[in-house]
Formats: C-alpha cells, sequence, structure tokens
C-alpha cells in the first residue's frame, strides 16, 4: 500500500533508498519482576549491554577523532567514565538483587541520576545531561533489544533515509554522513537548522513530517523528493517510474541552470542584482564558488563550533576563513561573527536557558566574553589579507553593540600588530538586520556601520513571534506579511538614506516568490544557498524590476499574507510564459 507522508521542503533532490528509523529518545520501560534464580542471568544481561554500549561509544569516538581531532572525541568519554561508575553499577545490581528485572533496574538509577543532575548546583554537572541521556538510551535500547536506536547502526552504503524526531547537534556528531543518503525529520521547518545543514551538505531533505517516526517501522523502500518535501513509503512501480524521469528532468533542469549561471544578472529593465552564496562550512566554498555567485553573502561560522565542546582557536579559524576568501578569489566575502545560542549550541559550558532565542546568544555572548571573542576577530583579519573580507554581526538591536565591537576589533588588531602577525584592521563592519528593533532604526544604525544584511528567517520570528522551528507553527510563519514587507522596505529606505548597502541572506532570498517580491521592495543583493544560485540567476534575468514594484505595492496594500502571495504569483507566472524551471515545491511558501 502506498502511503504518503508531507512535510516541508527542506533540500532538494530526490533519492530512493530504505528507510532508516531512528528513536532517540529514553524508551518506555515496563516493570517486570524476575524469579530469584533468574538474578544471576539479569545481572550478567546487564554487563553485556554495558560492555556492547562501549563498543559503541568508543566507534564513534574514533570517528569523531577522525573528522574533529582528540579534544572532540574527547567528549565521548564522560559517557565511558559514566558506563563504568561504580554508583551506577552497583545501583542498579542492588535494584536487580531485589527482583527487578536488569531493564528497570538501570532505568530506575538513570531516572534518580537525570533527577539530581538536572537540580545540581554546579553548572558543570547540570551540562552533563545530555551526556547522561545518550548512555541512558544507548544502555536501555540494548537491554530491551531495540532495533533503531542507536545511530551507529545506520548502515553504510545502502542508501539511507534518516527518518528520526529531529536532528539535535549531539545526534549529529555521532552520525556518520556517509551513510545518510537523504534526512527525514518530524520536527523542523524551512528555515530551522537542520534544514540549514542539510541544504548547505548537499543532502536531500524534508523536515515537518510530525509524526513520521511513528508510523513508519523501519526497513520500508522509499522515496523522499526533497523539492516537494514527500517522503513516498513503499512507491509502486508506476510511481517510482514518475519519480525517475523527474529525477532525470531535474538532472538536466541543473545542468541548464548551470550553463546560464555565469555572467551579470540583469533584469529584464536593465537594473544589476549581486547574487552571493551563504556557505555554512569551509567545506562547501569550493562548490559554492563554481554556482556563478559573485562572493560570499553570509559565511555562518557557528558551524565551525556546532557539536563540539571546546571553541576552535584561532589557528583553526585563521584556516577555515582562508580558505573560503581563497576559493573565491578576490570576491567579497562577508563573515559573520559566532551566532551561537537559540538551537545553535555548541555541547556543553553553556547556560540552559528557558528562552534561549530570547537569550544569551550571538552579539550578546561575545560581547561578555571578548577574549573568546577577540580569537574570532584576531583570526578574521589575518584571513582578510587574502581577499576582501566584511564583518557581520548577529542579532543586533542597538549601534552601542556595533560600538563595543568596533573597539575590540582594535584591541584584535593592536594584539596582532604586537605579535608581528600579518593582517588588516580596517575591515567594513555591518550588521544583520534581523530583530524589529534593528530594523525600526535602521536610520540610526546606518550612522555606524558600512552595510546591513537583513535576515528574514528571524526577522519574521520576532516580528510575528512565531517560533522558526516549531513546526506546528509552520503556516504562521509567513514572510510575506504586512508586517514583515514594510519593515523591509523602511530598512531599504534607511540604507539608501544612509548611503549603506543591503541585502537579504536568509531564506526569503533562495524562495523565487519572496525574492521577487525582495526586487520590488528595491533589495539588489541577494544571498542564497549555493545550489539555488543559478536558479536566483535565471529569476532576476526573466523579471523586470517595474513589474516587480508594481506586484509589491498590490501586495503591500492586499494586506494578508495570502494575497500578498496571490498578487505577487499571478505577476511573476505571467512574467514567466514558461514557468518549467520554477519547481512547485520552491514556489510554495
Ligand atoms: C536569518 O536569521 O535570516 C539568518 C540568515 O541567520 P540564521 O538563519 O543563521 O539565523
Ligand atoms: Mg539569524
Amino acid at each position: 500500500m502506498l502511503s504518503a507522508f508531507r512535510g516541508v521542503p527542506a533540500s532538494p533532490g530526490i533519492v530512493f533508498g530504505t528507510v532508516y528509523l531512528l528513536r532517540w529518545e529514553v524508551p518506555d520501560v515496563r516493570h517486570r519482576i524476575v524469579a530469584d534464580d533468574e538474578i544471576d542471568g539479569e545481572i550478567a544481561r546487564f554487563h553485556e549491554a554495558l560492555e556492547a554500549a562501549r563498543v559503541r561509544v568508543n566507534r564513534v569516538r574514533r570517528r569523531a577523532e577522525r573528522r574533529a581531532g582528540p579534544e572532540e572525541a574527547a567528549i565521548f568519554d564522560v559517557q565511558l567514565s559514566m558506563l563504568d561508575d561504580v554508583e551506577l553499577v552497583q545501583g542498579t545490581e542492588s535494584y536487580i538483587h531485589r527482583n527487578i528485572a536488569a531493564e528497570k533496574a538501570f532505568d530506575l538509577v538513570m531516572s534518580e541520576w537525570r533527577k539530581n543532575f538536572a537540580r545540581h548546583s554546579l553548572p558543570m554537572v547540570r551540562e552533563r545531561l545530555g551526556d547522561l541521556t545518550d548512555v541512558h538510551i544507548r544502555v536501555l535500547s540494548l537491554l530491551l533489544g531495540l532495533p533503531d536506536h542507536d545511530p551507529v547502526d545506520v548502515p553504510q552504503g545502502a542508501g539511507a533515509i534518516l527518518v528520526t524526531h529531529d536532528l539535535t547537534p549531539s545526534l549529529t556528531v555521532q552520525l556518520d554522513p556517509r551513510a545518510i543518503a537523504a534526512i527525514a525529520t518530524d520536527a523542523g521547518t524551512r528555515t530551522s537548522h537542520v534544514a540549514i545543514l542539510a541544504r548547505s551538505l548537499g543532502i536531500p531533505a524534508v523536515v515537518g513530517l510530525k509524526d513520521a517516526t511513528t508510523r513508519l517501522r523501519g526497513r520500508e523502500r522509499a522515496v523522499l523528493d526533497g523539492s516537494t518535501g514527500t517522503l513516498i513509503v513503499d512507491p509502486s512501480e508506476a510511481e517510482e517510474d514518475a519519480y525517475r524521469r523527474r529525477a532525470t528532468q531535474e538532472a538536466l533542469d541543473d545542468a541548464e541552470l548551470l550553463r546560464l549561471s555565469h555572467g551579470d544578472t540583469i533584469t529584464t529593465d536593465g537594473v544589476r542584482v549581486t547574487i552571493y552564496a551563504n556557505v555554512d562550512l569551509p567545506e562547501e566554498a569550493d562548490i559554492a564558488a563554481t554556482s556563478g555567485a559573485e562572493g560570499v553573502g553570509l559565511m555562518r561560522t557557528e558551524f565551525l563550533v556546532l557539536g563540539r565542546t571546546t571553541m576552535p582557536d584561532e589557528e583553526e579559524q585563521y584556516r577555515a576563513y582562508a580558505r573560503v576568501i581563497d576559493a573565491f578569489s578576490g570576491q567579497p566575502i562577508i563573515i559573520r561573527t559566532f551566532d551561537i545560542g537559540g538551537d545553535k549550541l555548541p555541547t556543553g559550558g553553556y547556560p540552559v536557558e528557558a528562552n534561549p532565542f530570547l537569550g544569551w546568544r550571538a552579539i550578546r555572548m561575545c560581547l561578555d566574553e571578548p577574549e573568546l571573542f577577540k580569537i574570532q576577530l584576531r583570526a578574521i583579519l589575518r584571513a582578510a589579507t587574502h581577499g576582501d573580507v566584511r564583518i557581520l554581526l548577529p542579532l543586533v538591536v542597538s549601534v552601542e553593540e556595533v560600538r563595543a565591537t568596533r573597539v575590540l576589533v582594535a584591541e584584535a588588531a593592536a594584539e596582532l600588530a604586537e605579535r608581528g602577525v600579518a593582517h588588516r584592521d580596517q575591515l567594513p563592519l555591518g550588521v544583520m538586520i534581523e530583530t524589529p528593533a534593528a530594523a525600526i532604526t535602521a536610520d540610526t544604525l546606518a550612522g555606524d556601520v558600512e552595510f546591513f544584511s537583513i535576515g528574514s528567517n528571524d526577522l519574521v520570528q520576532y516580528t510575528l513571534a512565531v517560533d522558526r522551528g516549531n513546526v506546528n507553527l509552520a503556516e504562521r510563519f509567513t514572510p510575506l506579511h504586512p508586517a514583515v514587507l514594510r519593515l523591509i522596505r523602511d530598512v531599504v529606505r534607511a540604507s539608501e538614506a544612509g548611503g549603506v548597502q543591503v541585502g537579504v541572506c536568509g531564506e526569503m532570498a533562495s524562495e523565487p516568490l519572496h525574492a521577487f517580491a525582495l526586487l520590488g521592495l528595491g533589495v539588489r543583493q541577494l544571498s542564497v544557498a549555493p545550489r539555488s544560485v543559478p536558479l536566483m540567476k535565471r529569476l532576476v534575468r526573466g523579471v523586470s524590476v517595474g513589474i516587480a514594484q508594481e506586484a509589491m505595492t498590490a501586495a503591500l496594500e492586499a494586506g494578508s499574507p495570502q494575497r500578498a502571495e496571490a498578487e505577487l504569483r499571478r505577476r511573476l507566472l505571467a512574467a514567466f510564459g514558461d514557468a518549467a524551471f520554477l519547481r512547485d515545491g520552491l514556489l510554495a511558501t
């Protein structure tokens, strides 16, 4: 029987494969009493599970060591020491001696530990809660014989379509990216970081499937279509054929788009638009550079930190930035300082907050930890000797944050000069316009910065008070809401009046319909996922700013996101007699 799951298109591409269901959550454990003569057997079973868990953690540890070095691998030592902990072993054994089955005995001890860890006065202990949960899941699933509870089991080379509830940083580090052909998650939206990361890694993905992990059993044959956000399980032959034809067509379209992607991007009425690429990982730089992008409009440096326990040092950061700058030989590279926090947190060492999206994050955290911030600034100033580098600050709400950063940039430059290290000290400084505060005071900010970059993902989230990662709110996350459109219009006006450049680097820039709206609002610089560069170039070359402005006036007057969308869609489709390259999924908002 064919069943189709519809979710949110997160990263394009069609994959035929086998569902690998991963339930990375503490399983429910039934209370089970064992007879006196079963006690020794239960204790032996418990020790076997501990040993098997050690083998698995060691395997992940070795992989982490190969990928990220010995320091990163050390995070798994905490889990290994928990597995050897005398109190844990004795506590579990003592429950078993009271005729409680091994899995329940272990579950009881771990639940007590979790309570104590969560309440502990030392932050260092509270931060180990994630490790404790990983150990809890791993040992319990071994004791219960659950097949789908360990990331080390994802089979390599079998075209696994990984289906899981959410891809948290703790889970991401444990996965072997070579084993995963596609990703499908219950949680997440187009602007959540799973989606952004999947796009940057070029792994097709569908998110926001809500209940796929409870409805699937694992090992089903499936087709995942990242452009339309569909997961078809047990497809019929006819269905598979149709998808194969589409996959071939997509490959042809991509090749055609790539052929057209080089050279300037000028609208039919002669307006030049710059298309930059967003780069999330240094490894992406070469692909991004061949996409036809004219530079990097956003390098998200926090991906250097995610899933690690320690911050990368100056040398490592310098090499990562230089790699991207070199790939783009002389084109502008906008490096955004660490946007850590919200749903982008390194492992451990950071406070658990009730409201992380409104919390101690991004520029706030960097300014409160100046020594840590200056490591990054020094690395950027050094890398700037390789090309045209600009610094972008995330989550800015006031001009004081910009001024405080300038002081630290000057200090970082002085420190490098003192060490006799080659660097540049006068780099353009810009701010993300991604809070209503920044958007409304853009005229003031313009006096202190060289450029603006509109982060529509957060600007929409904070303006509409809609969590960008909450799948239940996905339909309420409407970039064409009049409040958002008016803010963007006013930011563009403030940038023109203040003589600063403005671009958009959020997901709005990658959606054809939204990009059309942005052209109508006066935006002339778009920064998009590397894979979207050719598409956006083709789009811009096929429209006129005059029509986009007309569509935007109608959209603003329309008063609701749905009516605004209808106004824009009608005119965009009219501009393209053949809208074939505007794939359905990309047009959906
Ligand atoms: C944004 O908020 O639009 C943005 C580009 O930044 P991020 O998605 O990394 O928060
Ligand atoms: Mg943002």
